[in-house]
């Protein structure tokens, strides 16, 4: 059986450098938390009232973020804000879709006029233009200005124009002769598709309204390019107020991923330090991160930069997804620690029962049982040590061998257990008048042996003698009778050339002169 005494010191050691690294990794971990949060609160005053979905998206991120699940959680709550972009898009698409209908309609009815050449010419043109252009939201205002500047060229030239020309032109569109209501109506219908294009959720509805009323009435003709232009300064109004929400809301977005990256970077430090799969991970989040703030800064239209935020979403989610799976198949730190904790203790337990269990071993096998001192083994191993320091130093040693006198008549007087008993009060008697250093062990049965390292034979004598008068002075007392109890010893040293046998059996031999003397005393052999 072995301790494991370095095993033990070089997990403790692993333990404790594991236990610094985790303090650090969870310090590091709380600083991302508190940037986070921080970085958030300014989030959601920026983007507080523009969307209500976002706001809500925002709040939730919040308590996500506060709360204990922030990691798993975040990849739904990225899937949802990816989400969100689209439904912008969506709404967006359709909103330009109906835009460029309404401006083919208008372009179509003045061309219907029948314009001169000239004017034909640049309507075709504007109309060719026209779907590549209302792509562009930014390009609204400037088309419709165009628009309108046509449009006031057609109306001047139809008014300067023929009565045939626009009789000619009235007779294809409408049924009444000299119908320029029927125009109008029909001009103001595609007015009013093209207000209805007008986003309204980023600007009061009041002036769209108003103008719906007055589309109504009817526009007279010569009143619309005026109106014309107040369409397009409301579309402009809308354009601007959608462009700075949705730059904002891109903003916000890519302010929370880059957030949401440094979270998962210090959480993937914290759980994966020591993995390259978190670190390639960590990496890949910062990139993507780092493009899309690049995208946001250098995008040069809205379409452009909400596609590249819709694809770096799904990167991330992705990456996110990929991540988690990898963490899934490892433990995190803190199991692992927890882990390397509970084996650290185990094993401390362990060896202090394999201590405990080999202190129990070695006294068992080397003392007595009833007067717990050291046994013939521990003598025969004690014996062996002072020899050799003996036989190098050549300092005195003494051996002497003690037997109690008429132990039988004890044994047959009392009873074996009061023999015993017996035993175990002179074992203690003796040992204590002994010096530490000296040996005092049970032989076997009523017989001990005594080894005096540092001591002539002369010398033990003395020091033997006064323990046995001591003994015989001490009144011993069984159930309330007296009890005279003696010893005899054979004292002997070691001499030159002696073997451990010969001095004990010189001693034995002063042990039996001893008793045959008249016991109660020493002799030296
Ligand atoms: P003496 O040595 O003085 O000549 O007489 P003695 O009676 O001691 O001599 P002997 O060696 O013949 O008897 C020893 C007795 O000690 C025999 C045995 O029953 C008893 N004895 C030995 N070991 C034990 C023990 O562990 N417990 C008890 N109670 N008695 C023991
Ligand atoms: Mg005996
Ligand atoms: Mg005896």
């Amino acid at each position: 059986m072995t301790l494991r005494t370095t095993d033990d010191d070089t997990w403790r050691e692993k333990y404790l450098d594991a236990l610094d690294a985790h303090d650090a990794l969870e310090r590091q971990a709380d600083e991302q938390y508190q940037r986070l949060r921080r970085a958030l609160v300014q989030l959601s005053i920026i983007a507080d009232g523009q969307d209500r979905q976002l706001d809500e998206l925002l709040d939730e991120l919040r308590k996500t973020l506060r709360g204990d699940q922030a990691l798993e959680r975040l990849p739904e709550l990225t899937d949802r804000l990816d989400q969100s972009v689209r439904s912008f898009e969506n709404r967006k698409e359709s909103a330009d879709a109906e835009v460029l209908d309404a401006l083919t309609a208008l372009v179509k009815q003045l061309q219907s006029l029948g314009p001169p050449r000239e004017l034909k010419r640049e309507l075709n043109h504007y109309l060719n233009r026209l779907p590549m252009r209302s792509q562009k939201f930014s390009l609204f205002p400037a088309l419709l200005q165009q628009l309108a500047e046509l449009q006031q060229q057609a109306l001047t030239l139809t008014r300067e124009a023929k009565p045939g020309l626009l009789g000619r032109l009235r007779g294809e569109r409408a049924a009444e002769p000299g119908s320029s209501e029927s125009l109008c109506d029909e001009i103001n219908q595609v007015l009013e598709g093209l207000m209805n294009a007008v986003n309204t959720e980023y600007m009061g509805p009041e002036t769209l309204e108003g103008m719906m009323v007055r589309l109504k009435q009817g526009i007279p003709l010569d009143q619309l390019p005026g109106f014309l232009e107040e369409v397009r300064d409301l579309i402009m109004h809308s354009w601007l107020a959608a462009n700075r929400v949705f730059a904002g809301y891109l903003n916000s977005v890519n302010r929370e991923l880059a957030d949401i990256a440094s979270l998962i970077d210090g959480a993937a430090n914290h759980q994966a330090s020591q993995r390259a799969a978190g670190r390639h991970f960590s990496e890949q989040m910062a990139e993507r991160c780092d493009s899309l703030a690049g995208s946001v800064e250098s995008a040069r239209n809205l379409s452009d930069l909400k596609n590249q935020v819709a694809s770096q979403l799904g990167q991330i989610r992705e990456s996110l997804s990929q991540y988690q799976r990898a963490e899934a198949d490892s433990e995190p730190l803190t199991d692992q620690l927890a882990q390397l904790a509970s084996r650290v203790q185990q094993m401390e337990h362990e060896a202090e029962e394999n201590r405990e269990s080999l202190r129990r071993h070695q006294h068992k096998a080397l003392h007595d049982p009833l007067t717990q001192l050291p046994n013939r083994e521990a003598y025969d191993e004690r014996l062996a040590h002072e020899v050799k320091r003996w036989e190098r130093y050549g300092h005195p040693l003494a051996l002497a061998v003690c037997d109690v006198d008429h132990f039988k008549r004890i044994n047959d007087q009392f009873g074996h257990q009061a023999g015993d008993r017996v035993l175990k009060v002179i074992s203690k008697a003796i040992r204590r008048r002994l010096r530490e250093v000296d040996f005092f062990g049970r032989y076997g049965g009523e017989e001990f042996v005594i080894l005096m390292p540092e001591t002539r034979a002369q010398d033990a004598l003395q020091v033997l003698d006064d323990v046995r008068g001591a003994l015989a002075d001490t009144a011993f007392n069984y159930r309330k009778e007296p009890l005279q109890i003696t010893i005899s010893l054979g004292i002997s040293e070691f001499r030159e050339g002696d073997t451990a046998d010969e001095v004990f059996g010189r001693a034995d031999q002063a042990l039996y002169a001893a008793k045959a003397a008249g016991r109660n005393q020493c002799q030296i052999g």
